[in-house]
């Protein structure tokens, strides 16, 4: 890991809806004794609790819309200041534009923290949207219907997409191809993430 951060594992792992992040993230957060964190799991827990950012985040979770960035941007501020995320953290859904790379980088430059490698899942576009139909069959998820589905992988392809990019130009980038048996997959990652990190 960086030098400065002894064995902390600071990871943000990125990829379009459906390629396998919350599956891989549950897998690689577990072998690197670092907590998950997804955004997206945050927002349905608090639409299923009916808080107040609940009912916002609904507004735009169901069109497949990101929830607007002065939400998504202090409720991650939030859940990184929690004890359990001092020693690294693997966040699966942030950052989701290059806005918010910005914020990210400002949440843990004010206490010296840094990220130590962005992962990204790769899977091309029918893959997905024959994953997430099949998953909406069985989770039931509210923004897995077609419509939707199409809706974010557009607001990812237009708004997400680019963020890679920007990690890429910082050496922080891996790449992993996303198609395989889910044990291959987290075997890909572990093995690209320690080439990264050394
Ligand atoms: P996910 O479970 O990561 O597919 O996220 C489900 C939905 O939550 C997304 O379609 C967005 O509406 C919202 N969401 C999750 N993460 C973010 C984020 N970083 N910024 C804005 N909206 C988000």
């Amino acid at each position: 890991m960086s030098s400065d951060s002894g064995s902390t594992a600071r990871l943000v792992l990125l990829g379009p809806p459906g390629a396998g992040k919350g599956t891989q993230a549950a897998r690689l957060a577990e072998r690197l004794g670092v907590p998950a964190i997804s955004t997206g799991d945050i927002f349905r827990a608090n639409i299923k609790g009916g808080t107040e950012l609940g009912r916002t985040a609904q507004e735009y979770t169901a069109r497949g819309e990101l929830v607007p960035d002065e939400v998504t941007n202090a409720m991650v501020r939030d859940r990184l200041a929690q004890p359990d995320a001092a020693q690294g953290f693997l966040l699966d859904g942030y950052p989701r534009n290059t806005a918010q790379v910005g914020e990210l980088d400002a949440i843990l430059g004010a206490d010296g923290r840094a990220l130590d490698a962005a992962l990204e899942i790769t899977a091309d576009a029918d893959v997905v949207v024959e994953r997430l139909l099949k998953r909406a069959e069985i989770e039931g998820r509210a923004d897995d219907t077609e419509p939707v589905i199409r809706r974010r992988l557009d607001v990812y392809a237009e708004q997400t997409a680019p963020v890679s990019g920007l990690y890429a130009e910082r050496d922080l980038l891996v790449r992993v191809d996303g198609i395989g048996e889910v044990d291959e997959v987290t075997d890909r990652l572990l093995a690209a993430l320690a080439s990264q990190v050394g």
